[in-house]
């Protein structure tokens, strides 16, 4: 019997998943599974631990990029509404990790409750922005979480209270194979004022993203104290091509992928900003995107 045959039509074979990524690019997972219940996905993951097969969650894929070769072993995706839903209780809002976090943040601004609308206009999915702690410097989403719900290998549900988890620039601890829900703790305020907020938000997290380019992804972490872009700029790396794949120039932190470019340009174009950067400032930079 093939891996995971008993799971039938949620499971897609040598599915490519560039198009569920934001870059574009990519080969297939071997299996892409698409649970439609909590039961449902807690029997992949037992599954996958009974065959040591590897299991991987894409949310947005914002934050990925998928090798030419493809991904081994299970891709998990948790597009279904029960992975989805959000439900505002008192100044709490829990959300399923497969919400948007656009959608987190509208529906938290529509209930006049306060924090998170700094991170308008960042891509992806509750879950993803909780394992890469989204944010910048006007905040992140690890400081609004209370509790968060995960799977353990096992497929059992724990509950990672607030004392247990630590979140720090574009980083948290939660590292169980998959994150179901997340509680945030929020303040009450105007929903008038929320808006006007968001907009802000919005007006300066656009400035500092490539416009016209629908495959774009920001591939570097700000190194202490400086800036990724501007370094990147600065060594007059801006606009550097290879293959399909070059560096933004709007904002030097992105990498953009031309139609027919391949995860391998976008590699090799990383590598020669790093061993540039490295060579002009002595700075190593490390990478923001999850390299599959
Ligand atoms: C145009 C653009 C602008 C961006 N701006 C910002 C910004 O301002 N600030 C910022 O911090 N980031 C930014 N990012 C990066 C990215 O949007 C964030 O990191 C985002 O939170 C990733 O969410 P995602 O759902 O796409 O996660 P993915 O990229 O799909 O996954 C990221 C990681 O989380 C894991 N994961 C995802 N969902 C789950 C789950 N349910 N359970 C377990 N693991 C899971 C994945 O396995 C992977 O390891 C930007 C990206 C782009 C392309």
């Amino acid at each position: 019997m093939a891996a995971l045959d008993e799971f039938g039509e949620i499971v897609k074979r040598n599915e490519p998943l560039a198009p569920y990524t934001y870059l574009r690019v990519g080969g297939p997972a071997d299996l892409l599974v698409l649970p439609r219940s909590r039961e449902e996905l807690a029997a992949v993951v037992r599954c996958c631990g009974r065959d040591k097969l590897p299991l991987r969650v894409i949310g947005g894929a914002c934050n990925i990029l998928v090798r030419d070769e493809g991904v081994r072993g299970v891709v998990v995706r948790l597009t279904e509404p029960v992975f989805t839903e959000i439900h505002v209780a008192g100044n709490r809002v829990q959300a399923g990790a497969g919400a948007a976090v656009s959608k987190l943040i509208s529906r938290a601004a529509e209930a006049g409750l306060a924090g998170l609308e700094t991170l308008v206009g960042i891509p992806g999915t509750v879950g993803g922005a909780l394992r890469c702690n989204a944010g910048d410097r006007s905040g992140d989403i690890g400081q609004f979480v209370r509790q968060v719900e995960v799977f353990d290998a096992k497929g059992e549900v724990h509950v990672r209270e607030r004392d247990e988890l630590q979140f720090t620039y574009h980083w948290s601890n939660l590292d169980d194979p998959v994150v179901l829900t997340a509680e945030f703790q929020l303040e009450p305020d105007a929903p008038d004022a929320i808006v006007k907020r968001m907009r802000k938000a919005w007006i300066l997290r656009k400035a500092g993203q490539p416009l016209t380019y629908q495959a774009a992804g920001r591939i570097f972490k700000n190194p202490r104290g400086l800036s990724a872009s501007a370094l990147i700029e600065q060594a007059g790396l801006a606009k550097t091509r290879v293959g399909g794949a070059e560096v933004s120039e709007r904002e030097a932190g992105f990498i953009v992928v031309h139609p027919g470019g391949t995860a391998r340009d976008v590699l090799r174009l990383i590598d020669l900003v790093r061993s540039r950067v490295q060579e002009r400032f002595g700075v190593e930079l490390e990478l923001e995107i999850r390299v599959w």
